[in-house]
């Protein structure tokens, strides 16, 4: 009788692999979460305004959507009349996109 093919085995190793993906993407969830507390912690980084901030998802450069990829706006920079949000035109003609500051953000997380 012919020895089966080791479809057993990766069977097997399946469910192991993907309880170790899922750990990972939570570990990588958790860490994401910890550097947007961060973020949030900082002064905007348009008008200096006092923490804490927003955490504004960049997405100037058409870039996806990361937990990672986040700068710090007061409400006002970020949601209010003149923000990012309701008048992106004129946001960005002003301060320029919103991914320049993703370095500042770098910056200023790292002086702490
Ligand atoms: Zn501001
Ligand atoms: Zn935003």
């Amino acid at each position: 009788m012919p020895r089966g093919k080791p479809l057993t085995a990766k069977t097997r190793m399946k469910p192991v692999s993907a309880k170790k993906r899922a750990h990972k993407a939570a570990e990588k969830a958790q860490g994401a979460w910890e550097h947007m507390a961060r973020v949030k912690a900082l002064p905007c980084v348009i008008c200096g305004a006092a923490p804490p901030s927003q955490a504004h998802h960049v997405t100037g450069d058409k870039m996806s959507r990361s937990d990672w990829r986040v700068i710090s706006l007061c409400y006002s920079c970020h949601q209010g009349p003149q923000g990012y949000h309701a008048a992106k035109r004129s946001w960005v003609a002003r301060n320029g996109p919103d991914y320049l500051y993703l370095d500042r953000v770098k910056e200023l997380l790292t002086q702490r």
